[in-house]
């Protein structure tokens, strides 16, 4: 597969994915069209222009979603990620601290939360 080919797929998926995906996840998709090297260096590519952007989720594990375009969403990139079930959910976004913005040039903050979620709550788990 072409790099932009495999390019174009592959922000496809991710901009497709309901959640930030992971990388086991997008090398699922691809299926065998698509070697581990070139998925790395994809995202790699993607990364570095600012389509996608990532971050570690509880698990230590990187999950890639699209760039937020808008202000409020650049700022307070949350997620909520269920210690039991492992599912990811996007929390609201919320307004930073006045100092923080004052003091610093601040590019993006990303939130990661854990713990239980409600259904794994509920089921006693
Ligand atoms: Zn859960």
């Amino acid at each position: 597969m072409g790099h932009s080919i495999a390019r174009e797929k592959i922000l496809t998926l991710i901009k497709g994915s309901k959640q930030p995906i992971s990388y086991a996840e997008i090398k699922e998709s691809m299926g065998s069209s698509c070697s581990r090297v070139t998925i790395y260096r994809t995202l790699i590519h993607l990364e570095k222009n600012q389509k996608i952007r990532k971050f570690s989720d509880a698990q230590a594990e990187f999950r890639y979603l699209v760039h937020p375009i808008a202000e409020d969403q650049k700022l307070t990139l949350s997620h909520f990620q269920c210690i039991r079930c492992h599912r990811l959910q996007k929390l609201d976004a919320y307004p930073l601290p006045e100092n923080l913005l004052k003091n610093y040039l601040i590019h993006s903050v990303h939130t990661m939360a854990s713990g239980i979620c409600k259904e794994c709550n509920e089921k006693g788990l």
